[in-house]
């Protein structure tokens, strides 16, 4: 399996690290040895300064998929969860700054938290609509609206599947709105997705 990931989808994210809004989605990937789960202490790196927690609604496939119309995406989709996408911020900044890949800064293993619960895609869904916040020790750090972003998850879909075939058990993070920070030993974070606990996770 694999993990897209899309960067800069809320514009008051991109605006509070300088960046400029893009037209077409910004994405790339994180391995299968990225993916952690919350259910014991998630254990940071030590050796590459800083590391953010970047709150994101995550969706996930199960099936084969590829150059999907935006209509179709939808339906590709099999389930939901809230993420954090860990970045260590100094390191992607300096790559940055030079022109070169982000992988050291995002995708090192468990820099892919997934939350424990997973709500099944169906017709009913609107994934635009759906209101994300973040809590880092029982206080608000970050809050969202999925309604905010700039290319929408169908948009996304359609977008990363044009390039790369998505398979079964692949992941989609779909970028964090304003609020990024850093996390430290023994913070306890909490995602809730319309005032709905997806994700806990603790911090060694
Ligand atoms: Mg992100």
């Amino acid at each position: 399996m694999k993990i897209f990931c899309i960067g800069r989808n809320y514009a008051d994210h991109a605006h509070e690290l300088g960046n400029a809004v893009p037209e077409a989605p910004v994405f790339f990937l994180k391995p299968s040895t990225a993916l952690v789960f919350t259910d014991r202490p998630i254990q940071l790196p030590t050796d590459m300064g800083p590391i953010h927690h970047e709150l994101e609604l995550v969706v996930a496939f199960d099936t084969y998929a590829k150059d999907i119309p935006v209509a179709m995406a939808p339906g590709m989709i099999a389930s939901f969860t809230l993420g954090l996408d860990l970045t260590a911020r100094v390191v992607q900044q300096e790559l940055k700054e030079k022109g070169l890949p982000w992988e050291k800064a995002k995708a090192f293993d468990g820099s892919a938290v997934l939350g424990d619960v997973h709500l099944p895609m169906t017709s009913a869904t609107e994934l635009q609509g759906l209101r994300l916040k973040l809590m880092r020790n029982g206080e608000v750090v970050q809050e969202g609206d999925t309604r905010d972003m700039v290319h929408s998850v169908a948009e996304l879909v359609h977008h990363v599947s044009h390039y790369i075939t998505i398979e079964p058990g692949d992941l989609l993070f779909t970028g964090t709105p304003a609020g990024v920070g850093p996390i430290a030993p023994g913070d306890v974070l909490e995602g809730l997705l319309n005032d709905k606990r997806m994700l806990h996770a603790r911090f060694a």
